[in-house]
């Protein structure tokens, strides 16, 4: 078989956070979670033992592993790590390796495309098989621990799983609706094993990460059985109809939280966007998560066209007034292929040319009402807001009034120790038979 190496951007210097990159950059006391392992190197690694990975590196640690001699070196990206990966690829190339692959969400950008041998599209193990002269029966879901901190640093491991993987739904800004427009479930005897693996382990908490669950609704049905079974409790990502249609049963299965996409609370963006959610019905949802003491993270996307500084100001006003636990404010931003990178290329023009500022956190298009610089700062201004001085106190209050109701302190202490699954050097690709 031929070596292959598959790896992702060189860490920069520091692994990324996401909390950290949706907070105010004073704010030291909030939760943590540096990404140390990737997810799809990881079902790649699983599924087709003969690949090697190598997950953000050190500049020097992607040097070395290139002098080991690879027939294929595979960049697993995101379209605002495009520059990096293209200086890593050049760099491969000149180590002599043969052929360059490039695959995930930033594999989907026609004007790169002939910078690699291969596009992997999509979630990609059996196309990958396939070029490899290989088969794959079943799916097998890795294992995929992370090291979560509450504000303060106290950490617990969260075991992550993908229980279907694609949504159906076409929003307009949604790259998911090229990546993986067809959701596809994972069989239900991977999960169970991985959630073994996680109880096994001390893993009280899944944090489930489908685009959109509930969108395969009897599989949906079965892994919630699945994790009442093994007394996990669960934090999921879906959207708010959905959510709110299930809320009950979800919540008596083990739900302790979830994470939506709330996008806009203007009714004719909503539209636009082809999103297919009342804007009211974001705020039940928040009222029934806080009701009965659970997690609420929400998505929330500023400038649209339509939109105005005021607009988007009296808006941020509205989304503070949620008392999420978490804030994802995000700029909208036309990503390959969308529907959405269509209409503002054609109606405004995409004036950016630096791939690195296609981050949902600069505005990289001609905004009618907006100028350069003023949705940065309305960004900055929104994570003021949302994480006003309080925010700690509510949020830990929240969190430990839930765990004493649930008579769940200890897992949370023993976490701490459990915490190291987190770390990628002791969390195996391959499960204990
Ligand atoms: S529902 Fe969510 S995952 Fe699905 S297309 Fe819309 S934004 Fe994307």
């Amino acid at each position: 078989m031929a070596r292959v190496l598959l790896t992702t951007v060189c860490r920069e210097p520091a692994f990324y956070d996401y909390f950290g990159e949706n907070a105010p950059r004073r704010l030291r006391w909030r939760f943590r979670m540096p990404r140390r392992i990737s997810f799809g190197l990881r079902f790649l690694r699983q599924n087709l033992p003969g690949l090697e990975i190598l997950e953000y590196p050190t500049p020097q640690e992607f040097s070395k592993a290139l002098k080991k001699g690879w027939d294929v070196v595979g960049f697993s990206f995101y379209l605002e790590e495009t520059n990096r990966i293209l200086r890593m690829a050049e760099e491969a190339r000149r180590a002599g390796v043969a052929e360059i692959w490039a695959g995930n969400y930033g594999a989907l950008t026609p004007s790169i495309e002939s910078n690699w041998d291969a596009v992997f599209s999509g979630y990609g193990e059996e196309a990958m098989a396939q070029r490899l002269g290989q088969a794959i029966d079943h799916l097998h879901h890795p294992p995929l621990v992370v090291k979560f901190s509450l504000p303060g640093g106290w950490p617990f491991p969260l075991g992550v799983l993908f229980t279907a993987r694609g949504c159906s739904f076409q929003c307009t800004f949604c790259q998911t609706t090229v990546f993986a427009p067809k959701p596809k479930a994972i069989p239900l005897e991977s999960l169970e094993t991985v959630i073994r693996f996680y109880r096994g382990h001390g893993v009280h908490y899944a944090l489930i990460l489908d685009e959109n669950f509930g969108n395969v609704p009897h599989h949906a049905e079965a892994v919630i059985d699945l994790l009442a079974r093994y007394g996990m409790k669960w934090v999921v990502q879906s959207r708010v109809d959905l959510l709110l249609k299930r809320f009950d049963d979800w919540a008596a299965h083990g739900m302790e939280g979830a994470m939506f996409g709330i996008e806009s609370f203007q009714q004719d963006v909503l539209k636009q966007i082809r999103k297919g959610e009342k804007a009211e019905a974001v705020e039940e949802l928040v009222g029934r998560l806080h009701r009965d003491g659970l997690y609420a993270h929400g998505y929330y996307i500023i400038g649209f066209p339509s939109e105005t500084p005021d607009s988007i100001r009296a808006d941020l006003k509205t989304l503070a007034a949620l008392k999420l636990d978490t804030t994802q404010i995000t700029v909208v931003t036309p990503h390959p292929q969308t529907q959405l990178w269509n209409e503002l290329k054609s109606g405004y023009g995409i004036t950016e040319t630096d791939w690195a500022k296609f981050d949902t956190k600069h505005l990289v298009w001609q905004h009618p009402n907006c100028p350069p610089g003023s949705l940065e700062s309305l960004l900055e201004e929104g994570f003021e807001l949302c994480y006003a001085n309080e925010w700690r106190g509510r949020v830990w209050r929240k969190f430990l009034a839930r765990r004493r109701a649930q008579h769940d302190l200890s897992s949370v202490l023993a976490g701490a120790l459990q915490a190291r699954w987190g770390d990628p050097k002791r969390l195996p690709y391959f499960l204990p038979a």
